[in-house]
């Protein structure tokens, strides 16, 4: 299983980082997240790069987080605009990070109708899309149905990619899902998000996941992540989701609260569950 963190601070330690916690995969953000500047420091990425043949991590199993800034579907035009400038840099620097793909929310559709901030999201994609390195794609996550969010749902986020024809890749966020009712506690709740997927993106689109616990009851649209089992999902609801083998195929990335010493220990409770469920 392919599991690691969300990883904070230099990035050409970012693959021994990783290692030391247990990890052998992990998210960064390509530059500070709330900048619209992005610069690259060549001497880092080589460090990275290095450090990535060192500890024989594997480049299709990282993502990038796409800055905080970029809303794609703001009715504003030149936030729009200056969006699609900053995610195009940020497939730039994955492409020269050697990395695959590039996480974003759809995101939020302030006074606009839903309809129409979709199609400025699949439009912006497209546009974005048409003259960026072919050799990065695009990932579009699941968010919380909190405040204007927009793509909480794979209909949404098919209509999105659709809009764009472009081929897309989707994350699934365990916690978003868990605030906009996606139980996956149970079979039952399992089913329904595992059918959806199907009969949207489909299960061969969804090439990441989030793994983060929720602060908030099933439903709250409150968006706060917790460490794992120590949530209303819980070390019961993982070992659940994790009986899938369609789910465990998938890069697991905690985006949980705490650092590296918290993260270890995060991933150390997801190896038991899967110890325990007698996979690993
Ligand atoms: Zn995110
Ligand atoms: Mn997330
Ligand atoms: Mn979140």
């Amino acid at each position: 299983m392919f599991i690691g963190a969300h990883m904070s601070g230099p990035i050409s330690s970012v693959p021994f980082r990783t290692v030391q916690i247990g990890g052998n995969t992990f998210q960064i953000f390509s530059h500070s997240p709330r900048m619209w500047r992005t610069s690259l420091n060549e001497m880092k990425v080589k460090k990275f790069k290095e450090g990535m043949d060192k500890y024989k991590l594997d480049p299709t199993k990282v993502l990038i987080h796409a800055s905080y800034l970029i809303n794609l579907a703001s009715p504003k035009e030149d936030v729009w605009e200056k969006s699609k400038v900053l995610l195009k840099s940020e497939l730039e620097i994955s492409h020269e990070l050697n990395l695959k793909y590039v996480n974003v929310h759809p995101g939020s559709r302030l006074d606009s109708p839903a309809e129409v901030a979709l199609e400025r999201v699949g439009r912006a994609i497209y546009e974005i899309l048409k003259d960026s390195p072919k050799d990065v794609m695009l990932v579009l996550e699941n968010v919380s149905p909190k405040g204007g969010n927009i793509g909480y749902n794979f209909h949404q986020l098919k209509t999105i990619a659709d809009i764009s024809g472009c081929n897309v890749k989707f994350t699934y966020d365990t916690c978003h899902g868990f605030d906009g009712g996606y139980d996956i506690r149970t079979r039952d709740g399992m089913k329904e998000l595992l059918s959806e997927i199907d009969d949207t993106i489909g299960m061969d689109k969804l090439i990441m996941c989030h793994l983060n616990d929720s602060k908030y009851p099933l439903g709250f649209h409150k968006d706060r992540h917790e460490r794992i089992g120590k949530g209303y999902i819980g070390k019961d609801g993982f070992t659940n989701f994790f009986s899938y083998d369609e789910i465990r195929c998938i890069p697991m990335i905690l985006e949980t609260p705490g650092g590296e010493i918290e993260h270890e220990e995060d991933i150390l409770t997801v190896k038991k569950i899967l110890s325990f469920l007698g996979l690993e």
